[in-house]
């Protein structure tokens, strides 16, 4: 993995590259306590641990396919930051990812670098003209295995156009299905498959969750950060009972934590308080370099590998890997 400037403690995993995950956790252990530091000290030493334990590492890989749908219906939560970052953490690990950009804003291409002006084939053909994935992906020029299937400003007209379409919640899932088994039967399988929905819970969100067996629910840590969740698992529900049984939530993130803040803390802890096994024990912090990361085109993984945020999001993807592939046993719902 590619070192940046950053690197304020000097980059001690440079000099590790042979040890082995029993070392490293050794060596994250010998680092000072956090204790007897100042928060700028601890967090520091939390980032080399971090660097330590993660750099480089490899994830386990899910026996199928994982469809995942990033979803919540507020904005600015931290949805396309999670999804372009997690799916970039996984893809460096080994894993190789699509992304499907679903929101017409076109936020998760733009983060990947990807080209999405209106006259490029897009996840609108798909969905609207029911043209393959195959067709419409491109793939990330800065990661291997990651892939995208770009939106483009006709999306916003998709809402609307898919109204009147046969089978409309089904279509994301259907091309999905179709793209899965054809990268199965060539002998490249997908690992995973992020969906960066909009922030809201029209018909390119059922899509969304018809496509996908997970939701991934991002969680800003800011007063109102539960509000509105509670119509979303009641629409999870509705979808779970009449489109796809397989539908649960099966990941929380906390974004943009500020350690600093007594509110931070406290609503971290309602979240896991309230959902203490989806809930990641990773969390990530509020930090620049996450927010510059889009502007260059880049996700923070390959911006600032060493950043704080960008080992944040990868202990999330690897706590996300290590959760294993399998749903809970369904229940047949109606
Ligand atoms: P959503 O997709 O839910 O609307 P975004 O991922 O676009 O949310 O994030 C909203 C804004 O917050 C963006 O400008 C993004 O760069 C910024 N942002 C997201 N996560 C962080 C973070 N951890 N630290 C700082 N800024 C962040
Ligand atoms: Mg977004």
């Amino acid at each position: 993995m590619a070192s940046t400037a950053a690197g304020t403690t000097g980059d001690v995993t440079e000099e590790l590259p042979q040890h082995d995950s029993v070392d490293r956790a050794e060596i994250a252990a010998a680092l000072p306590g956090a204790d007897e530091q100042t928060p700028l000290a601890r967090a520091v030493a939390d980032d080399a641990r971090k660097r330590i334990t993660l750099s480089g590492r490899s994830v386990p890989r899910p026996a199928r396919t994982r469809a995942l749908t990033v979803a919540n219906q507020k904005g600015g939560v931290g949805k396309t930051t999670t999804t372009v970052n997690i799916a970039a953490a996984l893809a460096q690990a080994g894993s190789p990812v699509l992304v499907i950009d679903l929101d017409p804003q076109g936020n998760a291409s733009t983060a990947l670098g990807i080209a999405h002006h209106a006259e490029v084939p897009s996840v609108y053909d798909v969905l609207v003209e029911g043209r393959a994935i195959s067709e419409v992906v491109q793939t990330c020029s800065d990661i291997d295995g990651l892939m995208c299937v770009p939106a483009t400003i006709d999306l916003a007209g998709a809402e609307i156009e898919l109204v009147s379409l046969v089978a409309r919640e089904t279509r994301l899932r259907n091309a999905l299905t179709a793209y899965i088994d054809e990268r199965e039967a060539a002998g490249e399988p997908l690992d995973y498959v992020l969906i960066d929905c909009p922030p809201s819970l029209g018909l390119l969100t059922v899509n969304a969750f018809v496509a996908a067996n997970e939701v991934f629910i991002p969680i800003q840590c800011e007063y109102y950060a539960l509000e509105g969740l509670s119509q979303l698992l009641r629409n999870i529900e509705l979808i779970r009972s009449h489109l796809n049984p397989r539908l649960h939530v099966s990941t929380i993130l906390l974004t943009m934590y500020d350690g600093r803040t007594r509110l931070s803390s406290q609503v971290a802890d309602e979240v896991r308080e309230h959902f203490p096994d989806q809930t990641l024990r990773a969390s990530v912090p509020r930090s620049v370099r996450i927010s510059e990361a889009p502007s260059h085109g880049q996700t923070v993984m390959t911006y600032d590998a060493n950043s704080s945020g960008a080992l944040s999001y990868l202990e999330a993807a690897v706590e996300l890997a290590e959760r294993g592939a399998e749903p809970p046993v369904i229940e047949e719902t109606a």
